[in-house]
């Protein structure tokens, strides 16, 4: 074993931020990991905010037993104002130093990142980061854990949504997360053939939708899905929903908002699969005395992305997807 692996001999895991399903499975990853190269392991409960309050736990093997297949984190998570202040991280390093914490894993999205960077300006205890979010919007990373199953749930969902529009020939308007990325609504689009889809990275899509209803719904097609992302520019499904009808009182309109249903449930078992491996890699990452870098996915393969490079790079849109869509849509 190298000096470097031996000057760390106790590590913090933590989950911030939003919940994802899979963050279990990373938790467990971390875990058994680190017990595996003989550290040992705290779990900080409540994100940041637990980290302030020093709401630590010792965990052993069998801590992580059988949570692998269960949504939302066992460690609970949380959004700290306080951490965002100088005191709040002076208290935070405090308390991990009180606790012997030599290393700390984050498992979050781009604030949680954000968060690690500030604490780092000022101290000494490195962070490495793990993305878990469903909206997979993190620069440097094909994977985010937690989206695969947002997915799928949205999916499913849409799919039942459909029977009825089709039954009683409604258009509806199904909003999913996203605040500021596109990426679920447009998978989850193209997964359930939505007619036309409103994400934040695009805006052009009020014209694309009232094609769509002048020719090929009126024409032809007597229901349809329009599923829209809860930032898109337009306003939301409610707004979107609420002028077209305006426009075309003949049309059947409803609004399903799919909400917080979208963040539970048991991870796929390609959330747990990634969650895992990049559980291991961020431990290996510390042993080979990384800091403030994100493990991701690339091609399969496990990356070191620098977290100042994730927290300020936009992930974009797949182009390519969203011309591919208008393809499969363009036929009346
Ligand atoms: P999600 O993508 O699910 O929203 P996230 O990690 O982006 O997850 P945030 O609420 O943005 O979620 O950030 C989590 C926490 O990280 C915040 O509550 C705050 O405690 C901390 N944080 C975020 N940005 C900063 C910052 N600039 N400085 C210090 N702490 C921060």
């Amino acid at each position: 074993m190298t000096e470097k692996r031996e000057k760390i001999k106790r590590i913090g895991v933590f989950t911030s931020g939003g919940d994802a399903p899979g963050m279990n499975a990373a938790v467990r990853a971390v875990t058994r990991a680190a017990l595996a190269n003989k550290l040992e392991v705290i779990g900080i409960r409540r994100g940041y905010q637990g980290m302030i309050e020093g709401d630590f736990v010792k965990l052993k093997s069998t801590d992580v037993s059988h949570i692998m297949h269960q949504g939302g984190t066992f460690l609970q998570t949380a959004r700290s104002k306080e951490f965002r202040t100088e005191e709040g991280r002076a208290k935070a390093y405090v308390q991990l130093k009180n606790a012997g914490i030599d290393a700390v894993v984050v498992i979050g999205g781009d604030g949680s990142f954000a968060g690690a960077l500030e604490f780092s300006k000022d101290y000494d205890i490195p962070f490495v980061g793990i993305p878990g979010t469903i909206d997979n919007d993190m620069f440097g990373t094909d994977y985010t854990i937690g989206y695969d199953t947002a997915l799928n749930t949205v999916v499913e969902a849409v799919d039942k949504i459909k029977d009825t529009a089709s039954s009683h020939g409604r258009i509806f308007f199904v909003e999913v997360m996203g605040r500021e990325a596109g990426q679920l609504a447009l998978k989850a689009g193209i997964a359930c053939g939505a007619e036309i889809i409103f994400m934040p990275e695009i805006h052009e899509e009020e014209k694309a939708l009232e094609k769509f209803l002048a020719n090929r719904y009126k024409q032809k097609k007597h229901s349809g899905i329009v599923m829209v992302a809860e930032g898109d520019s337009a306003g939301g499904a409610f707004k979107i929903a609420e002028k077209v009808q305006k426009q075309h009182p003949e049309i059947e309109v409803r609004v399903s908002i799919l909400g917080h249903m979208q963040r539970g449930g048991n991870p796929t078992a390609t959330d747990r699969v990634v969650a895992t491996q990049m559980g291991v890699a961020a431990v290996e990452a510390i042993l080979e005395d990384q800091k403030s870098i994100m493990v991701g996915l690339k091609n399969e393969q496990i990356v070191h992305i620098p977290l100042v490079k994730v927290v300020k790079t936009n992930r974009g849109i797949d182009h390519e997807l969203i011309d591919m869509q208008k393809v499969i849509n363009s036929v009346q």
